[in-house]
This record gives structure tokens, sequence and C-alpha cells, in this order.
């Protein structure tokens, strides 16, 4: 049995009609399967309420896309025009080029940008030529950055790029969890400098490049409905676990089923040898608390963060920067967090003459944004777009969607609550944990944590 049919879900499905187990059940609470990848329609184009990408350095969603017959649809952001803007003392300034998320990789580059001040920039070149003390085994990663290249750095680009990709807090998020290849240069001394070296060599090595991020022409829900046509009717959607309990040898469930029909839904009681938990941690934790205190207490421990997408269509389009989109560092006194132009990104989305913006709201500091009303947000995003963007043409047409507690927040100590919950679950033959809140938050990681979960059942 599995419990949640987001990415994690439906990839552990996926896994074990692979293996050749074919005998098993997906429930999920929600009326559709996966989750946060919801892809809608929006005057005529393809929306992405949830993520609109995935990383394609990382192959797991490629390499499952391509399984699923997908190959054709498969679509690159357009890295020619890459290039992304900071939103910094009343005006957009361009991220330098070769930035590592903590730390420039071009220090040429960062020398001609006018993002950061001087001293800011005399400070990284300090960083460059030191002998940098390691950082302690457990830390955040705005602690390294304040300490190794100043505050201003942290700020005006480490904060809002982090905040980009994770919705969370630089100052909570531990540097071992969230950027371990970052981490591991830290300790071996000058991080900027490691990181113009790595740039170097693979510059010497022959080939083209990897495109940064990769997509589906048509939008993610279509490797979703692929998913849910190979799982077909082992896929109940509608269904509600309510509390997991112990029975004999294996698990029982109690759960809501409900539909259009019936609404208030039939209690039902599932009993299974095997079970995948494919939740947010907060939700995992709320279901195991009968069957084990302590693990749904580590569960309990993991934070989320919530976030909200505004997705805006213009016709004509309007004259916009060029570049992939906007970024606000926390400090400015603008509520947005981020602001992608789709038709920079990805052409193949948006149609000629149209423009797509899609705007992000909420994340670890701001969570009172998603109470907020469409109204008030659409007056927000309005009023904001004009002052980053000069963009004062009204768009034709608006898409809200609120992302309650969805994004998993690796704070600093992730890796010692791993290991507990890893050491309660010892205690739990037939139980396995999926999904974003364990070892990474990305597509193609939710992909391989459904896998890994569906071998370890095989194996029991
Ligand atoms: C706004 C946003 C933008 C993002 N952008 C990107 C991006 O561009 N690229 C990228 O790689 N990643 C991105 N991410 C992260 C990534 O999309 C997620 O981490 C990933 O999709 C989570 O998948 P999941 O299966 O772990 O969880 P979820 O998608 O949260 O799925 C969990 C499922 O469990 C169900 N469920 C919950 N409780 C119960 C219950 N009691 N009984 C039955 N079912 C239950 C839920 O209804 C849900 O369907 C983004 C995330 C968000 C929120």
């Amino acid at each position: 049995m599995i419990v949640g049919a987001g990415i994690a879900g439906l990839a552990a499905g996926f896994e074990l009609l692979r293996q050749g187990y074919e005998n098993f059940r997906l429930l999920e609470a929600a009326d559709r399967p996966g989750g946060v990848i919801s892809t809608g329609q929006l005057a005529g184009m393809a929306i992405e309420e949830g993520p609109d990408s995935f990383l394609t350095e990382k192959p797991a969603a490629l390499q499952l896309c391509r399984e699923l017959g997908l190959g054709e649809q498969l679509v690159c952001s357009n890295d020619a025009a890459r290039r992304t803007w900071i939103w910094r003392k009343h005006r957009l300034r361009a991220l330098p080029e070769g930035w590592q998320m903590l730390a420039p990789a071009r220090p040429l580059a960062l020398w001609r940008s006018d993002l950061l001040s001087w001293s800011a920039k005399a400070r990284i070149a300090r960083e460059f030529f030191t002998l940098s003390r390691a950082p302690a085994s457990e830390t955040s990663v705005g602690a390294l950055v304040r300490a190794r290249l100043g505050a201003e750095v942290l700020e005006v680009v480490v904060a809002p790029l982090l905040s980009g990709v994770y919705g969370g807090d630089a100052d909570e998020l531990s540097l071992d969890a969230v950027l371990p290849r970052l981490a591991q240069m830290a300790r071996q001394g000058s991080l900027s400098r490691s990181l113009w070296r790595a740039r170097r060599r693979r510059s010497a090595k022959a080939g083209a490049s990897l495109p940064l991020f990769t997509t589906l022409r048509n939008g993610l829900g279509g490797c979703i409905a692929a998913l849910a046509a190979r799982l077909d009717s082992r896929i109940e959607t509608g269904c509600r676990v309510l509390r997991i309990t112990k029975s004999g040898e294996g698990f029982q469930l109690e759960c809501r089923h409900s539909s259009p029909e019936s609404p208030a839904g039939r209690i039902l009681q599932i009993h299974c040898c095997r079970l995948i938990l494919a939740l947010p941690a907060w939700a995992a934790a709320e279901l195991l608390q009968e069957l084990d205190g302590e693990l749904a207490l580590q569960l309990a421990a993991i934070p989320y963060a919530s976030s909200l997408t505004v997705n805006l269509a213009y016709s004509p389009a309007p004259p916009l920067h060029d570049g992939f989109g906007v970024l606000i560092p926390p400090g400015e006194s603008l509520r947005m967090r981020a602001c992608t132009v789709i038709q920079h990104k990805f052409p193949a989305r948006v149609p000629p003459g149209r423009a797509l913006l899609r705007v992000f709201y909420g994340g670890a500091r701001d969570p009172e944004a998603l109470a907020l009303s469409d109204e008030q947000l659409l007056a927000l995003v309005t009023a904001e777009l004009r002052t980053i963007l000069g963009l004062k043409q009204p768009p034709s047409a608006a898409h809200i969607r609120r992302w309650p507690r969805a994004m998993a927040q690796y704070t600093v100590g992730h890796a010692g609550r791993l290991q507990r919950i890893q050491a309660a679950l010892a205690g739990h033959a037939g139980l396995a944990l999926a999904g974003n809140a364990y070892r990474g938050i990305g597509i193609s990681d939710c992909i391989e944590s459904g896998y890994a979960a569906a071998r370890t059942l095989l194996q029991f």
C-alpha cells in the first residue's frame, strides 16, 4: 500500500510495477494525483501552479519522462537568454554571470557587476586568497556566508537565491543538508577559489554543457497523467488516511473515502502488510501518532514553509526585461519573492505576441501571504510589478494557487533528525517513507526517494 500520490508516491508505484509487483493500491486524499505538481490552463496557455521544471543535471526526472514515452515532449530552458535580475536599491541589477548559489565562480564578472558594493567585492577577494577555517560540522548557510563573505553577500544574493529554491530562511537552513557539495568545498578552503577552479576544469573539458532546466512542452502535468495511466485503477483519489495502527504482522489504515456524490465520505478499514508513506512529514507524523510516538515526534520536527504562485497572462505582450526573471532580497520593501518570465525561460510554452509571468509569494519569512484574499493579492502583484518591471498594462487573466506547508525545510539538525527517524523505522518492518522531507526537495530527489522506498519494501 502507498499513501500519497504526489510524485514520490507515484514513482514508488512505478518502481513496484517495473519490478514486476502488481498487487498494490495507492491512496490519495485529493481528487487528483500529482500533489504540488499541477498544470492548469490560463488564457489558452498551459500554466504551472506548482513546480515548472526540474534540474537537468539530476537525471531521475528526465529518465522517468523518457521511460513514460514523453521524450519528444521534453524541452530545455533557453539558457542563451539566461540572466537573473536582483531588485536592489530601487532598480534591477544583474546577478553576475557564473554565481553559484553561495559565491561567484567568475571573479571578473563580479568585478564588473553593480550588484554589490566595492567593500563586499573586496571581502569576496579576501576570501578567495585566504586560508579559511572549516565551518562547524553543523551550521546554517547564513552563518557560513556571513562569516566568509559578509552580510551584504548573504542579504543581497544568497538569501533571495535560497528563498527562490527552498522557500527558506538562510539563517535556518542547514549547510550540509541543503548544499552538500558547497559544504564540502567550504571545508576544503576558500569557496570562491574552489568554484572558480571547478569552472575552469569544466570549461577545459570539451563538450556542450547541459541546459539548466528541463520541462515538458505542455506542462509537468503530462508526467503525472502518464504515471497515472500506468498505475491505472490502483490509484484511489478522494481517500484520506486518518490513522494507522499495528495489526498483527502488518498495519491497519482507517480512511475516509469521499466523492462529489458523497462529500462527507464513508469510513473504511484497510489492512496491509507493507506500507509506503509518501506524504509531507507533518502529515505522516499525524497518522503515526498511535503507532510510534517517537517516530511521529521526529517527523513533526521537520518544518515546512508555505508558498503561493500567481500566473499572469498578457496579450499583447508588454515590453519586458530580458532574462529568466527577478529575485527580491528579503530586506527590500516588497513582499514578492521572485518573478519568472516564462516566455524567456521556456519560449515553447508561450505563443508569439503573448507574455506569461509567474510570481511567488510566501516562504518561510512570510507565511501570512497565504491569508491574503485573491483581490488583495492581485492588487499587490500589480503594484509590485509596476515598481519592479515598470509594467503598467493589467494582465488579461490571472490564476492564484496556494500551497500551505508544502516545502520541507532542512534546518540545522536535519541530519540528526534523519538518523533518529531511521532508527525508529528500524522497529517497523514493512514501513518506508518517501517524499520531499528527507534527502532533497527537487522533483528528481522525490522520484529517487519513491524508488528507494519501493525497493526497501520489496526486500522485506
Ligand atoms: C510552489 C512550488 C514550486 C516548486 N518548484 C519546483 C521546481 O521548479 N522544480 C523542482 O524540482 N521542485 C520544485 N518544487 C518542489 C517539488 O515540486 C516538491 O518537493 C515535490 O513535488 C513534492 O512531492 P511529494 O510527492 O514529496 O509531495 P506532495 O506533492 O506534497 O504529495 C503528497 C501527496 O500526499 C497526499 N496526502 C497528504 N495527506 C494524506 C493523507 N492523510 N491520506 C492520503 N493522501 C494524503 C497529498 O494530497 C499529496 O497529493 C516546488 C514546490 C512548490 C510547492
